[in-house]
């Protein structure tokens, strides 16, 4: 029921996006709205205008739906395809979709790919990425092909600078589908950047971690982000309180 729920909510925002991208292209390619009240045959008029650009009109619904009915993580990649829908897309070299075992208890989710990532395709690959795996291996005692690991947005932004909301918004259809696919026992959410977003809460990381958050039906541990513990290894004990509950977790019986 749960699930039904969660689908629902998540298809009329994935329309809702998508009505929106669609007419924001319309309007940065020149492609005149509808008129309002005009006869059909001048608003026929007005869309059999040559079209500046026949790649950026696209079908309203095929931004994301082609991902959302999805069944697998290939399908999902493929449906994400040479990714434009938001303005990171030039700026990258590669899009980083994510890495892992595909039907992993637990999913890690930072908050985008840096330059390390963006060069080889891979989340967490780079001083930060070691960390994340020495969490994994020597913390949880596991492989990192064990997990899941994925980030937020999908491509780096300029200067490593903080994500923003309409990259986050274009985005985060892919990451929830990816959950959806992955079914996670645990969601662990790295950082400040990528629990505020994934909660929409601007509660601070400091006072969110380490307690269990719902998102859309599944159990998210918020921690702090192996990148602030390179600056701070004073509070790796902190993280590992965290991924202490998460072993926990995953222990116990799925119910
Ligand atoms: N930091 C992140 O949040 N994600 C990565 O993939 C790498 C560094």
């Amino acid at each position: 029921m749960e699930m039904a729920n969660w689908s629902s909510r998540d298809e009329l925002r994935s329309i809702a996006a998508s009505l929106r991208h669609h007419l924001e292209r319309r309007e940065k390619a020149g492609i005149p709205y509808l008129p309002v009240g005009e006869s059909r045959k001048d608003n026929q008029k007005a869309v059999s205008q040559p079209v500046p650009n026949q790649a950026l009109e696209g079908n309203l619904f095929s931004d994301y739906t082609s991902a959302y009915s999805s069944k697998n993580l290939t399908e999902l990649r493929t449906a994400i395809g040479d990714c434009q829908r938001c303005k990171l897309a030039p700026g990258r070299t590669h899009l980083v979709f994510g890495v892992g075992n595909p039907k992993a208890k637990v999913m890690f989710v930072g908050e985008g790919p840096g330059r390390d990532e963006d060069l080889q395709g891979e989340p967490f690959v780079g001083r930060a990425g070691q960390l994340l795996t020495d969490i994994i291996t020597k913390g949880m005692g596991m492989k990192r092909e064990d997990v899941y690991i994925a980030n937020v947005i999908k491509c780096r932004p300029p200067e490593n600078r903080n994500p923003e909301p309409d990259e986050i918004e274009a985005c985060e259809p892919f990451l929830v589908q990816q959950i959806q696919l992955i079914k996670p026992r645990v969601i662990v959410a790295l950082g400040k950047f990528a629990v505020q977003s994934l909660l929409k809460s601007k509660v601070p990381i400091m006072k969110m971690r380490g307690g269990w958050q719902d998102y859309h039906g599944t159990k998210l541990m918020p921690t702090l982000h192996p990148a602030y513990l390179l600056r701070n290894p004073g509070d790796k004990k902190l993280v590992w309180e965290d991924i202490k509950k998460v072993l926990q977790e995953i222990a116990a019986p799925a119910l």
